[in-house]
């Protein structure tokens, strides 16, 4: 049987640690509350991007491109870490970025310009509509454009996060029950869906909804899984996934994509008190609001043994200055 085996280039330092949350833990007083450090692959102030972008980047080299094209909100981590891999391996970066230019740049933003990149604004276009036309334009110009998809998330990034399942399964002695993370673009929750199956593992990957807007015609949860589906089949992975395999929780939305309310900052707050981590306004104070909610109801069960995906993000903590100044 014929496998197609993606290549990967290395852009980060692997494996992240794998550690228990012992005063957070404490302070909740529910189950134990482990966290994989993806704050710390290493590129550009870490994040979960660096691992798909280890083997979708390693595709635009192998085809010979020149430049990198993707899209995200002003403060994408995303973008960053593109921008960021882009410069370390030569390439032009473009950038199209939701929203208008501000009078200062700042956080992530303020790193894309470090990195080179050429930012477009897009107004309300955040999930890169307006690619197509300027891959068209870039390769008029005499460029060869590679497209890398919103958040990363194709058959490529879902296979970095079958590998960081391996690489997760691998530092584990007792099995976890829960595996938690920020959801939004889907490639982290297909990719770690492939690699429970892949592991044989019995945990529950459950993803927290960050973002009530979609994209494309398709739910977000539709989405997930008709990702994880094509992903295995280009692995010839003969599992097949229904939508009960996609544990998609959409109870933590708040008032949308990137507003910081009560939940996410007092998630931050107990976060760096207890642990002295960093979480991100937009996905992981999202994600461990949403986990200390179900921790403190025990909707996650006392006996629960949990482990956080931290996915990054710390960069836009500067740019949320405002809405995160403790009281
Ligand atoms: C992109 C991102 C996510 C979501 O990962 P997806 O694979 O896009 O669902 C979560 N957390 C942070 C910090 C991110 O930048």
């Amino acid at each position: 049987m014929s496998h197609i085996q993606p290549g990967r280039i290395s852009l980060g330092f692997f494996p992240t640690p794998t550690v228990r949350l012992n005063r957070l833990t404490e302070a909740v007083g529910g189950a134990d509350i482990f966290i994989k450090r993806d704050d710390l692959t290493g590129l550009a102030l870490g994040g979960n991007k660096t691992r798909k972008l280890e083997y979708i980047l390693a595709d635009a080299l192998a085809q010979g491109c020149d430049t990198i094209i993707t899209a995200g909100a002003a403060q994408s981590n995303h973008c960053r870490q593109t921008a960021a891999a882009a410069a370390q391996l030569g390439l032009a970066c473009h950038l199209v970025l939701g929203g208008e230019a501000p009078g200062q740049a700042t956080g992530n933003l303020l790193l894309d310009q470090l990195f080179g990149s050429h930012i477009h604004w897009a107004g309300e276009h955040r999930k890169g509509e307006d690619i197509p036309v300027l891959q068209v334009q870039l390769a008029a110009a005499g460029h060869k454009p590679y497209v890398v998809p919103y958040g990363g998330s194709n058959e490529l990034g879902a296979v970095a996060f079958l590998q960081a399942s391996r690489e997760l399964v691998a530092q584990t002695t007792e099995p976890f029950t829960h595996i938690v993370f920020a959801s939004s673009s889907g490639g982290t929750q297909a990719g770690l869906m492939l690699g429970k199956v892949a592991c044989d593992q019995g945990y529950q990957v459950l993803g927290i909804n960050i973002d009530k807007g979609e994209s494309g015609d398709l739910a977000f949860s539709a989405q997930v899984l008709e990702l994880a589906n094509r992903t295995a089949r280009m692995l010839s992975m003969t599992h097949k996934f229904s939508a009960a395999d996609v544990l998609l929780n959409d109870d933590y939305l708040g008032d949308g994509y990137g507003v910081v309310g009560a939940r996410e900052r007092e998630a931050i707050l107990l976060t760096a008190r207890t642990e002295g981590i960093i979480l991100d306004p937009v996905y992981t104070g999202r994600a461990m609001g949403g986990l200390l909610a179900m921790l403190r109801t025990e909707e996650i069960a006392k006996d629960a043994r949990v482990l956080f995906w931290h996915t990054g993000g710390a960069p836009a903590l500067f740019a949320y200055a405002d809405s995160l100044t403790p009281r």
